[in-house]
């Protein structure tokens, strides 16, 4: 295959990475396995920290009681990556460090063991950006105490970190993770581990992006959303593109450290449909918001539909459903009703989410249909037919140019979309 990338250096941005020939939408740019990751902390239990498949009663490592698997086999497959972390682990008992921690020391671990730059990696990691010197006092203050956790865990398995290979130190390697490294989504699109895949840390950001990433497992994937010429940027969105610029902004500002000048940024009405209806009242949602994202990271479903029944109740006669922080709401109030087996309502809630998914997204966009796809189960499983074949449709076409027709998900959504459409024959 022709290579069809090169890293560049983009003008007021640093490196970048760029088409070196024509790329059509749809198109698989890069494919790659991660340098090194870690499951996330909260999705330990219910992760294969080989595969990445999601299940209960998965196998535990009997030794750190700590990392699990959906086989032997894939236990014996992590063992090489997972045998130094294990002993750490153990040591630590029962804590259990933070994601950025454990991604630095297996990080560690490779670099000690195969410390030469790969001849084909164009973007070795003591080259990439830290912003050390960007940082407020209070973000070094956290990275320092992240040093000293990491120094503590690694004590069983490595004396001396003071120098590590390519001339990095412990705050070098820790700020280099926490500006690089990916999360890693499952098919879901909820984050279930992180990763660093080198050369694509090239890749800079713009809030309207030519490309997406999926993940099968832990591999990456870019693609093209749009038709991409040759020597044209390819970017990707750093930060949730369903969100108005102020908080693009004071996110990519508070994590990466820069201020976004993309098209998106600089255009006065970009905001207009995501902050409509009446202001007080969506301020009301947009404040509610983070609790309850909390409790459904914590699974309470019954308190979590409570809470955005009384404030959709309230508020939503004032904010329509293309305020982003209304749908953010509505997309909640769905998860909770699909939880307690109440699908009507679920439905309800996400019929209103499809017009301002649409209207948000202007390109195909991973999120957009894995929402149809989500709504299309729903309208199936209440005998809907017309309604989820065409969700199913829909998602398939936003599908294949996101994910590709190789994808696990794709094929899941074909596989659906005939079955409903032998149904409405059979009717
Ligand atoms: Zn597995
Ligand atoms: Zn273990
Ligand atoms: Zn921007």
């Amino acid at each position: 295959m022709a290579k069809k990338t090169e890293r560049f250096s983009s003008a007021g941005r640093g490196n970048g990475l760029r088409a070196l020939l024509e790329i059509k939408t749809g198109e698989l740019i890069h494919s790659c396995e991660p340098y090194a990751f870690c499951i996330a902390k909260n999705s330990l239990k219910s992760t294969c920290q080989s595969c990445l498949s999601r299940g209960d009663g998965l196998l535990r490592c009997s030794q750190c009681k700590c990392t699990r698997y959906c086989s032997t086999q894939c236990q014996r497959q992590a063992w090489p990556e997972h045998k130094r972390e294990c002993k750490c682990l153990k040591h630590l008992q029962p804590r259990v460090p933070t994601d950025s921690v454990r991604l630095a020391a297996r990080i560690i671990f490779r670099l000690l063991s195969d410390p030469e730059p790969h001849p084909e990696e164009s973007y070795p990691l003591a080259e990439h950006q830290s912003h050390l010197e960007d940082m407020s006092a209070e973000k070094r203050g956290g990275l320092t105490q992240l040093c000293s956790m990491l120094q503590l865990y690694l004590l069983q398995e490595v004396c001396d970190v003071s120098v590590l290979p390519g001339g990095l130190d412990l705050m070098g390697l820790l700020s280099r993770v926490t500006c690089n490294c990916f999360s890693i989504s499952d098919g879901e699109l909820q984050d279930i581990g992180v990763g660093l895949y080198p050369s694509m840390s090239l890749l800079n950001h713009d809030c309207q992006p030519n490309c997406v990433m999926v993940f099968v497992g832990k591999r990456l994937q870019l693609r093209a959303i749009r038709n991409i010429q040759p020597h044209e940027e390819l970017t990707i969105s750093y930060t949730d593109v369903l969100a108005p610029g102020q908080e693009r902004q004071a996110h990519l500002q508070q994590q990466y450290h820069f201020l976004c000048q993309c098209q998106r940024c600089n255009r006065e009405d970009s905001d207009s449909h995501m902050l409509a209806g009446d202001k007080t009242a969506w301020m009301i949602i947009r404040d509610a918001l983070p609790h309850l994202e909390h409790l459904r990271t914590e699974h309470q479903w019954e308190e979590l539909q409570k809470e955005s029944q009384i404030l959709l109740a309230r508020h939503a006669h004032a904010v329509p459903d293309t305020n982003v922080y209304l749908l953010r709401l509505l997309d909640m109030a769905m998860d909770a009703c699909i939880s307690l087996d109440q699908y009507e309502a679920a439905l309800e809630y996400g019929n209103r989410t499809l017009g301002p998914y649409r209207l948000h997204y202007a390109e195909p966009h991973p999120s957009w249909a894995v929402e149809l796809f989500r709504v299309g189960k729903l309208q199936h499983y209440l005998g809907r037919l017309e309604e989820a074949s065409n969700s199913f449709t829909q998602a398939y076409d936003v599908m294949k140019v996101t994910h590709g027709t190789e994808h696990p998900l794709f094929n899941e959504v074909s596989r659906k979309l005939t079955e409903v459409q032998a149904e409405l024959r059979r009717t």
